[in-house]
C-alpha cells in the first residue's frame, strides 16, 4: 500500500520540477518578449517587427490582441483565392475553406494545409483555456480555434481579419 509520506513525497517532486521548468524556460528566454517566437522559421526582433506592421496588426500578431468583432473587411470577402499571414505572407487559409460564422470574424473549418501553416497552443487568459492559433513560420498570432464548427472537421478557426492579408486567385 502506498503510504501518505509516499504521496507528500510525490506533490514535492512535482512542485520542484514545475519550478525547475520555469527556472529554465526563463533562462532560455521562453518569457522574453523580444525573444518569444525565435522557435519559428521566420523571425524577427520586436523592434523590427514594430517597424514592419501596422500598430493593429502589432497589437493581434505579437500581442495576442483581438480586433473588434465585424471590423475586417475580409468578413465579407466572397472571391477565391488565399489568405496569407499579414506578417510574413505564409499561407495560411484557402476560400475554399471559409465559411459565415456569425461572429463578425473571418472564419475557416480548415487551415490550407493539414500541416505546416499554423499552429496551436494552449491560452490561459480566460478562466477557461482555448486553443490559439499562430502562424507556423513567424508565430504571430491568428486568432482561438473552437470545436463548433460544421463539418466535415467540426472546427471553426475564429481569425482576425488584420492578422492576414487576401491574395485573389
Ligand atoms: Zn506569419
Amino acid at each position: 500500500m502506498l503510504s501518505r509520506r509516499y504521496f507528500i513525497g510525490m506533490a514535492g517532486a512535482t512542485l520542484a520540477a514545475t519550478a525547475l521548468f520555469v527556472k529554465e524556460s526563463n533562462a532560455l528566454g521562453l518569457f522574453d518578449k523580444k525573444d518569444k517566437n525565435s522557435k519559428f522559421p521566420f523571425s524577427l526582433s520586436d523592434a523590427e517587427w514594430k517597424k514592419k506592421l501596422t500598430p493593429e496588426e502589432y497589437y493581434v500578431l505579437r500581442d495576442h490582441g483581438t480586433e473588434r468583432a465585424g471590423t475586417s473587411k475580409l468578413n465579407t470577402e466572397k472571391r477565391n483565392g488565399t489568405y496569407v499571414c499579414a506578417g510574413c505572407d505564409h499561407p495560411l487559409y484557402s476560400s475554399e475553406h471559409k465559411y459565415e460564422s456569425g461572429t463578425g470574424w473571418p472564419s475557416f473549418y480548415q487551415p490550407i494545409k493539414a500541416e505546416g501553416a499554423v499552429g496551436t497552443s494552449k491560452d490561459y487568459k480566460l478562466i477557461i483555456p482555448r486553443t490559439e492559433v499562430h502562424c507556423a513560420n513567424c508565430g504571430g498570432h491568428l486568432g482561438h480555434v473552437f470545436d463548433d464548427g460544421p463539418q466535415p472537421t467540426g472546427l471553426r478557426y475564429c481569425m482576425n481579419g488584420v492578422a492576414m492579408d487576401f491574395i485573389p486567385a
